[in-house]
C-alpha cells in the first residue's frame, strides 16, 4: 500500500497518488469517498480527525453511492490511513 494514494481522512485509496512526497496534494480533486477535498480541507492534523469524525457521524458513507463497493465496511478502511493521520 503506497501512501500517496490513500485518503487522510476516510482511507480511500486513489487510482492515482493524491501526495507528493513532501506531502502536498498533487492533485486537484474531492475523494470519491468522504468527500473531503484534498490539499485544502485535510491539510492539519486537527482538521483531518475532525473531518473524519463529521463523515462516520454521518454514516462514514461515500459521496459517489454508486461506486460503492458490495459488503463495504468504513472501518476497514480506516485501517489504511498511515500512523500518523490518525
Ligand atoms: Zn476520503
Amino acid at each position: 500500500m503506497n501512501e500517496r494514494e490513500i485518503c487522510r481522512v476516510c482511507g480511500y485509496i486513489s487510482d492515482i497518488p493524491i501526495w507528493d512526497d513532501f506531502g502536498d496534494a498533487i492533485i486537484d480533486e474531492d475523494c470519491s469517498c468522504c468527500g473531503v477535498q484534498w490539499g485544502v480541507q485535510d491539510t492539519s492534523l486537527e482538521e483531518i480527525r475532525r473531518r473524519r469524525s463529521i463523515w462516520l457521524e454521518n454514516g462514514g458513507g461515500w459521496v459517489w453511492p454508486a461506486i460503492e463497493p458490495e459488503d463495504w465496511d468504513p472501518t476497514e478502511q480506516l485501517v489504511n490511513i498511515p500512523k500518523k493521520f490518525r
